[in-house]
């Protein structure tokens, strides 16, 4: 069971999740993400050290920790779990007012990171303490790692986890920190922003969970971005391929890498919301349930490159040059589309977007355009669904398309555009694709 933010961000809402969990039957991992707001405040603190203002670093910790502290006083009333609770933040705090004196480093901006779910764990498993509930806090930096590319190691997560699990052979209720991990050189590392849910999906892999629940702040995956559109309404039942994509595509409901594990290992993973736990939320299984248009999602920030070169025409071996170019930047190419002399993709990484451009050029004039958002159309087998296209694109006509991927996976058709038009684009396909206004 992961809890997100939102779902530990209140005392109140650490008592429902001791509800929520005493409810099973089964032994549970708990996997807690920082309480809302944390992370961010996080990495405005290390971008203050980063920029060498200490000055505004020091008044984010104390907000921070002047935060944190009216939290324990709410959520513990027994003095001697109180002052242990306070001493927990004493710990944490003096770490980040210690980092402010040392010079900064791209490791210690991960440490500094980390704090917020060592920090959630903690006070929720003193929380445990006061209420006489047995339990065990796993470290998730003495079992998750990652490698030199930054892919979970599945295997060793599953021998450490199962260790560490065999020490508290008598326990059923586990705690851990999603988010964090350890990396090649055993430093404090990160699985990125909203990582808690892959952390979950992980866990729930490597020990082969009969179930994945995802409990956040909304009833599970809605047919459309709920922060753009009003009106939307949850999906009941998605497979794992269509759930993936419309992670990877922008629900941020789901980090983007979240539904592998769990369909690897096929283990069901459930939406829920701690708000309202009765809600059915979504169902992801192998099985999609029905056929037909089930979501649509939007990813912000893309960059679309087009290479022009009459070299292409008739040539082989041309895509595979330029595929090397971003595969040695280690940039992950989202869409493609091909004509007979030009060639576009998009990106969203856009760090080593200077030097691929510099290696592209050899090949034929770029263009770039910047500022462009993917949206994508999910659901199982739509690509053979007859009247997709004409829906589609009867919804959308008066807004301007850069590029269309069809065909590409059975399950998403995807449209490049610009991103001015993200909130027009998902309203008018809420209408047409939804028949919701
Ligand atoms: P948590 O802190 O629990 O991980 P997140 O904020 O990461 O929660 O994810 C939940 C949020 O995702 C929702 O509040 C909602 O605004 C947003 N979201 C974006 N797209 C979707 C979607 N298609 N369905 C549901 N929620 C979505
Ligand atoms: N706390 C981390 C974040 O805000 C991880 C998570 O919430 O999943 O990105
Ligand atoms: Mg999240």
């Amino acid at each position: 069971m992961k809890f997100g933010g939102t779902s530990v961000g209140k005392p109140e809402r650490m008592h429902q999740i001791v509800s929520l969990v005493s409810r099973e039957k089964e032994p549970t991992i708990v996997v807690l993400s920082a309480l809302s707001g944390t992370t961010n405040a996080l990495v405005e603190i290390g971008d203050h050290i980063a920029k060498s203002d200490r000055t505004a670093a020091k008044l984010a910790i104390d907000k921070l920790e002047a935060h944190y502290h009216a939290f324990v006083e709410e959520l513990l009333k027994n003095p001697a779990t109180l002052s242990k609770a306070k001493n927990i933040l004493a710990e944490h705090f003096e770490f980040l007012n210690i980092i402010l004196k040392i010079s900064f480093s791209e490791a210690l901006s991960k440490d500094i990171l980390a704090q917020g779910e060592l920090l959630s764990t903690k006070l929720f498993c003193t929380y445990l303490e006061e209420q006489g509930i047995e339990h065990a806090l796993l470290p998730a930096l003495e079992f998750m790692t990652i490698d030199a590319y930054d892919e979970p190691q599945i295997g060793s997560i599953k021998i450490r986890l199962s260790q560490l699990l065999n020490q508290h052979k008598e326990k059923k209720f586990f705690v851990t920190q999603g988010y964090i991990c350890r990396n090649s050189r055993g430093e404090v590392d990160n699985l990125k922003r909203g990582g808690s849910d892959y952390s979950a999906s992980l866990i729930a892999a490597a020990i082969n969970a009969t179930v994945c629940e995802i409990w956040t702040d909304i009833d599970g995956m809605h047919n459309n971005d709920p922060r753009v559109v009003k009106r939307t309404l949850p999906v009941e039942q998605l497979s794992f391929d269509e759930a993936a994509e419309l992670a990877y595509f922008g629900a941020k409901i789901l980090h983007p890498a979240s539904i592998w594990p769990a369909q690897t290992y096929k283990i069901p993973v459930k939406l829920l919301n701690t708000m309202q736990p009765s809600a059915k939320g979504t169902l992801i299984t192998q099985d999609a349930g029905s056929v037909g248009v089930k979501a649509v999602a939007a990813k912000d920030n893309i960059i679309a490159i087009r290479i022009k070169s009459s070299r292409m025409l008739l040539a082989y071996g041309f895509l595979r040059k330029i595929f090397e170019v971003f595969e040695k930047y280690r940039t992950p190419i989202d869409m493609i589309t091909t004509s007979e002399v030009a060639v576009s993709l998009t990106i969203d990484n856009p760090i080593f977007l200077k030097e691929i451009l510099k290696e592209l050029e050899p090949f034929g004039s770029t263009e770039v355009d910047h500022n462009q958002a993917i949206i994508s159309v999910v659901g199982n087998e739509i690509s053979q669904t007859t009247d997709i296209v004409k829906k589609l694109f009867g919804s959308i006509m008066n807004i301007p398309v850069r590029m269309v991927s069809y065909g590409g996976s059975p399950h998403n058709i995807s449209l490049l555009i610009a991103a001015e038009h993200k909130g027009r684009i998902l309203q008018q396909l809420n209408k047409g694709m939804f028949g919701l206004e």
